[in-house]
């Protein structure tokens, strides 16, 4: 890498950034398309305000934006996508004009991991487990690409409820159905895609699952964990136990990425240089699959 006066800076804001991996994307992206820049994490302990305004005010190119921040920052935008205004959540932030305009790639990213992995969404019944900011954000993917229906299970159930008002409202259909985890005996009798949005299972937790009996994992063909670490979650086991398929979230990172990257720098990825990042990547996470 070499640094010179011409170096554009994108970085990460959040709360922690100590263990993140998207240097890993970014400086690699970067350096192999010979783009001059560099991408750093920034922890901001508060005043998320300050620190966007600081970061135009310094001419960052870009900016990722991940916990406590996404539904917050939106305060501290000039202009917001729309997919991203439905979702009520930013990820990353694009330089304009007067300021900011605010997207979310965590959700094209899952998409286009999905796609990779030639998981449909159309036509299909899906349950998500969970119903917190990245469970509402999956709720409004599979509604928007035409999922069938969507059964969302949580602990609370007024969170899962809330999603479910919020997204058929501004969907215009009934398509997504809150119940509680112990619900799941309800469920049609009939083989779907499971989407795990909870944040049970993630290290140092490894062991735990949301949902633990068999009889559920039955009705899985193919199961998706957000969580990447670590990359062979209990649930992803308990999946796998009873014949379906089951993905870990690192390419939905690795895809969140790659779509923030070439918002920033006006480029396209190809899929050959998308595969050459995510081998760095399992590198990094010392894993094979
Ligand atoms: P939130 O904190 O907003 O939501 C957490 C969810 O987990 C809630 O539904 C909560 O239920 C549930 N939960 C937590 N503890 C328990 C428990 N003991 N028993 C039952 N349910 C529980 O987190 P996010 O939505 O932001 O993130 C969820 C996961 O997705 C995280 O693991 C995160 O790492 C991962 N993620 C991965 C990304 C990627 O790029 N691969 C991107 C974004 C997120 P309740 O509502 O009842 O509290």
């Amino acid at each position: 890498m070499n640094i010179n006066g011409k170096t554009r800076t994108c970085g990460l804001i959040g709360k922690p950034v100590e263990h993140t991996m998207s240097p890993v994307i970014h400086n690699t992206l970067a350096e192999e398309l010979g783009i001059n820049m560099v991408y750093v994490p920034f922890l901001v302990e508060e005043n998320l305000k300050d620190a966007v305004q600081g970061a135009y005010a310094l001419n960052l190119l870009g900016m990722n934006v991940t916990v406590p921040y996404k539904s917050e920052v939106l305060e501290s935008l000039v202009v917001c996508d729309e997919l991203a205004k439905k979702i009520g959540a930013v990820n990353t932030l694009v330089r304009e004009e007067q300021g900011y305009k605010g997207y979310n790639t965590d959700m094209t990213g899952l998409y286009r991991a999905m796609k990779s992995y030639g998981i449909e969404i159309e036509g299909e019944k899906i349950i998500i487990l969970g119903a917190g900011g990245a469970a509402r954000a999956v709720a409004f993917l599979c509604l928007s690409y035409g999922a069938e229906k969507v059964y969302i299970l949580n602990r609370s159930i007024e969170k899962a409820k809330a999603i479910a008002t919020e997204v058929n409202e501004v969907m215009k259909r009934e398509g997504i159905i809150a119940m509680t985890l112990e619900d799941y005996s309800r469920l049609p009798e009939e083989k779907m895609l499971c989407i795990q949005a909870t944040s049970v299972g993630l290290a140092p937790n490894d062991g735990d699952a949301v949902i633990t009996d068999e009889a559920f994992y039955k009705r899985i063909h193919t199961g998706y964990d957000l969580i990447y670490r670590p990359a062979n979650t209990r649930f992803m086991q308990l999946v796998k136990e009873q014949g379906g398929k089951a993905y870990h979230g690192l390419k939905m990172l690795l895809y969140q990425g790659v779509e923030a990257f070439e918002l920033w720098n006006q480029v396209t990825v190809s899929e050959e240089l998308a595969d050459k990042v995510y081998e760095v990547m399992k590198g990094v996470m010392k894993i094979e699959e």
